[in-house]
């Protein structure tokens, strides 16, 4: 998903020539996540810390209207700091771009689906975009300077209104040729009991996905299901610790839930660190609870892998959104080196 003119001939079909990249680690880093209903921009220096930040409302609903309350609010921010015209912005979305067409697939923001976001965006500004999925922009935060900073292979999740996931390898995005590395949440559930078998349809058209047990929606959607008590994750979480058995009984089955779906990451890619954000991931219960549990499935036993919140909790996405013109940067540097070495 991530936009990179080495890896995909066909990102620029505009045809217009790609702008130079701004000096590594002297440029400010500018950065938008584009949610449903907020759209949030910062401005990081070249240390990680930030100099600017606003929310402003999405205009979720008219494509055109929300290119210009984006024009509108990075140019606030242009204005407030002095900063060049030229300078990029990176940001994150709800969906990501078709590797084939560059247009919008995926977004729950749907009036970006089928828009080609990135060449309209290039064309009303003076500077160049990158765009990626919310959760990579999540993970790429975290493994830069969060969570797990330092960490080679860094799973991250969104567990919120759905359920996205995203890889971070090296410091940098890793996404695949397809744009899918992550999407774990339309997997089905692991290891399911004969009750969990009758697995409840998704909005992407398959049924028993991760997203219906797991996203904050989905866990209340499978307690009402299940036990009668129709519930948001803060009332459920009040009753365990009140300690209401049927309330308890069913937290057991979301943390067993959630300790199947991470322990086949493990077994299957072996991450160094996953990180979770987004709503759900405040629950602090699930950082003791899950890793006592999960190992019972991993192929190799104990899995020690660090599951860790994300250290800048609703901030993380527009962090990584600004961080992928660092991530970029630092991957031409590395292809310049490269190339240099073997010459
Ligand atoms: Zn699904």
């Amino acid at each position: 998903m991530i936009v990179r003119e080495d890896a995909c001939p066909t990102m620029n079909p505009d045809d217009s020539p790609p702008l130079p990249l701004p000096p590594m680690s002297l440029s400010p880093l500018l950065g938008v996540d584009l949610g449903g209903t907020k759209t949030e921009v910062i401005v990081l220096d070249a240390q990680g810390r930030t100099l600017y930040r606003a929310r402003h409302a999405t205009q979720s609903h008219d494509y055109p209207a929300l290119l210009q309350g984006l024009m509108s609010a990075v140019d606030q921010a242009r204005t407030e700091l002095g900063l060049d015209a030229s300078l990029p912005v990176g940001m994150g979305i709800p969906g990501c771009l078709d590797p084939r067409t560059l247009t919008v697939r995926g977004a729950n923001t749907q009036c970006l689906n089928g828009q080609p976001l990135l060449a309209d965006l290039r064309r009303l500004s003076a500077c160049d975009w990158r765009i990626e999925n919310d959760a990579n922009c999540l993970v790429l935060s975290e493994a830069t300077d969060g969570a797990a900073a330092g960490a080679g292979l860094v799973f991250g999740v969104i567990l919120g209104t759905g359920c996205g996931g995203g890889w971070s390898w090296q410091g940098q995005v890793w996404t695949g040729p397809h744009g899918l590395a992550g999407e774990w949440g339309h997997n089905p559930l692991p290891w399911p009991s004969a009750e969990e078998l009758q697995t409840p349809a998704c909005w992407c058209g398959q049924v028993g996905c991760l997203e219906t047990w797991l996203s904050g929606t989905g866990a209340a959607r499978q307690l009402a299901r299940e036990t009668g008590l129709a519930l948001s994750m803060p009332e459920w979480l009040s009753l365990v610790h009140q300690g209401h058995a049927v309330a308890q009984a069913a937290w057991a089955r979301y943390v067993s839930r959630l300790a199947r779906a991470l322990a086949a990451v493990i077994n299957q890619n072996d991450p160094e660190v996953i990180v979770l954000g987004g709503g759900v991931s405040l629950i602090d219960e699930i950082y003791t609870q899950v890793p006592q549990v999960w190992s019972q499935w991993g192929f190799h036993r104990p899995l020690a892998t660090p599951l860790r919140k994300a250290q800048y909790g609703d901030a993380s996405g527009v962090r990584g959104a600004a961080w992928l013109w660092r991530s970029a940067t630092q991957s031409a540097a590395r292809t310049t080196s490269n190339e240099s070495s073997h010459e």
